[in-house]
């Protein structure tokens, strides 16, 4: 899924041109000037700030606004122009468009889009767009130029008026108005051969040709890597006239083979097998041992072929090394490979923080952000804004395995999903039960998706902080629901703690119905502590009922804890200053003797 464009907008006069702008760009979210923007998707209140967080983290910015104020504000962090987001301005009357910076990575064609939206001409500004309807150094999609570097004094020359020779076929430079001529010396070469140009030429890569590679589970990423640039040079083909790397489903979490596809930065696509055994009429080499083993005659060839599409052909045939298989198919035009077979699915296992955006972390913002599907328990998917196009998939609080089940399950079928968790996802949240379900997973596509989890911050750290810093020295966490945990194990545990002289942290302390565990693990803490022990109770961290009470053993009112209260109880270090808690970081006889940290 592309990374969402933000349209920044700074008044309410300016919404109703964002409504406009938000259809042209599914995906893109608001962003409102809290003080004078009612409503919007996501609210700030420094716009400077706003606008450098989302340029450096690489998000395309259309600023309904005046031009000068996304000037001023970008100004101070613009570097690497190739690697920098579109940004665009917008009158807030919607009456100008104008692309402000990364016309050829994508600015002029948002502008040209919203100019053509609200009835407009977009101000392109950038001399090749003008003068001649392309942009060399942004070919349509499916060709890549594979020296840009050479690109900008190359369009100079074309601009002070030198001919060029055309060596090869491209249609869109055809029709272009840059003049042609034989005998020239500038040259625009279309090669499907490795050719790194020069200052007098400009060389064009059709992404053309499609990888199908097979292998035996933990090949080197060396070995294959070897084998495709043996079949890539036998055939004297560049690798940027490929259009993927292809193969059997079975292979979807093989690492040498996305190892390859990231270090060619190629898309990894997938057929399952009944895909594959369709092509069997076009092998070069079909085989009854892989029919055997995988139930296609064949994977490298196949998935070549499956990829270049029905008039596609071999031009390297099955080549193996010892634990490895190529083929490469070519097709007649570029193939997009993000329309064949399916990507290896992702899931992420995302940690929201208590619930204060500005506790959640940039990673988890754009895990949810880029998800095709969010799964999980409604009020936590409210706490994020929504995605034109998300599927959101609520489950009641008690459902958490048949959570789980749908977002591996979605990530079998090849989407991107993010399984929402509070706090952090693996501190008595859903990460340890992904595992615990793909372990015991009957179905081996579950295993093949690929399973990340973004940390957040978790109650009890919020918690603290609110306090002070309790979890200075040593510290536990014990949940206090016996729902998956025997009582007598808790109690163990929480004579160990208190053995130990940890801070505590309680989890699930209390519920409407299940309040004498509370009762008895203040009882086990009293007993090995002083009544005076700080106690930290944290309700509702982070959210608008946030009410954070430091009270002692002796003092602890536990009608006040519910569920949704996090109890942090101090050891016998543990002690309050200026309505401060703190634990400090070691022990008076060992004090000084540690390194700062
Ligand atoms: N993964 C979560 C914990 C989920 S278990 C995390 O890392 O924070 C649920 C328990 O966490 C609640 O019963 C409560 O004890 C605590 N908790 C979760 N969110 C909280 C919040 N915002 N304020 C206080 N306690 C919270």
């Amino acid at each position: 899924m592309p990374e969402a464009a933000a349209i920044v907008v700074l008044t309410d006069a300016g919404l109703k041109v964002a409504g406009h702008i938000r259809d042209c760009r599914p995906g893109a979210r608001i962003h409102g000037y809290a003080p004078r923007v009612s409503g919007p998707d996501i609210a700030f209140d420094d716009v400077g700030a706003e606008l450098r967080r989302l340029f450096a983290q690489g998000t395309d910015i259309v600023g309904v606004c005046a031009a000068g104020i996304l000037i001023r504000a970008l100004a101070p962090v613009l570097a690497d122009k190739r690697g920098e987001p579109a940004v665009v301005a917008v009158a807030e009357d919607g009456s100008a468009v104008v692309p402000l910076l990364g016309g050829h990575r994508g600015a002029n064609a948002i502008a040209r889009r919203l100019g053509e939206a609200l009835g407009v001409p977009a101000a392109v500004t950038t001399t090749g767009d003008v003068r001649w309807r392309v942009a060399l150094d942004d070919p349509p999609a499916g060709w890549v130029l594979a020296n840009p570097h050479h690109c900008k004094s190359f369009m100079a020359r074309l601009l002070s008026g030198e001919p060029c020779r055309m060596e090869g076929e491209a249609a869109w430079l055809e029709h272009s108005g840059v003049e042609f001529r034989s005998d020239a010396a500038l040259a625009v070469r279309v090669t499907d051969a490795p050719d790194v140009g020069d200052k007098d030429t400009l060389v064009y890569h059709r992404r053309r040709f499609a990888l199908g590679v097979g292998c035996e589970r933990g090949v080197a990423e060396s070995e294959l890597a070897d084998l495709v640039e043996g079949a890539l040079d036998g055939a004297g083909l560049s690798p940027r006239s490929l259009a993927g790397i292809f193969s059997v489903d079975l292979k979807m979490d093989e690492p040498a083979l996305h190892a390859l596809a990231e270090s060619l930065a190629l898309p990894a696509r997938f057929f399952d097998p009944a895909m594959l055994e369709a092509q069997t009429p076009r092998l070069a080499n079909p085989s009854e041992t892989v029919f055997r083993e995988v139930g296609c005659h064949g994977v490298a060839e196949a998935a070549a072929l499956a990829a270049a599409g029905e008039h596609g052909t071999l031009r390297v045939a099955k080549t193996k090394s010892k634990r490895a298989t190529c083929a490469i198919a070519e097709a007649r035009s570029p193939v997009d490979a993000a329309r064949i077979g399916r990507a290896r699915g992702m899931l992420t296992v995302v940690g929201l923080g208590p619930g204060a955006p500005a506790w959640r972390t940039p990673a988890a913002d754009r895990a949810i952000r880029d998800a095709a599907h969010l799964v999980g328990y409604r009020g936590y998917l409210d706490q994020v804004p929504a995605v034109p196009g998300q599927g959101r998939h609520h489950h009641r609080l008690g459902e958490e395995t048949e959570r789980v089940d749908r977002a591996l399950a979605l990530a079998a079928e090849g989407h991107r999903v993010a399984l929402v968790c509070s706090g952090d996802p693996g501190v008595y949240a859903m990460a340890a039960l992904v595992f615990e379900r793909l372990e015991a997973a009957e179905s081996a596509h579950w295993r093949r998706s690929e399973i990340v989890v973004v940390p957040g911050v978790s109650a009890m750290h919020g918690a603290a902080a609110l306090a002070g810093a309790p979890l200075g020295h040593d510290f536990c966490a014990v949940s206090l629901s016996d729902l998956l945990t025997p009582w007598p194990v808790i109690e163990q545990r929480l004579r160990a703690a208190a053995d130990g002289d940890f801070v505590v942290a309680l989890y699930n302390p209390a519920s409407n119905r299940r309040r004498c565990g509370l009762a008895r693990a203040m009882e086990i803490l009293a007993a090995a502590r002083p009544p005076a022990t700080p106690v930290i109770v944290a309700r509702a961290v982070g959210r608008d009922a946030q009410a954070v009470t430091i009270t002692s053993l002796r003092d602890l009112d536990q009608a006040s804890v519910d569920m949704m209260t996090l109890l942090i109880v101090g050891s016998t270090e543990t002690r309050v200053t200026g309505g401060h808690v703190y634990t400090p970081r070691g022990y008076r006889v060992k004090r000084g003797s540690e390194a700062p940290a």
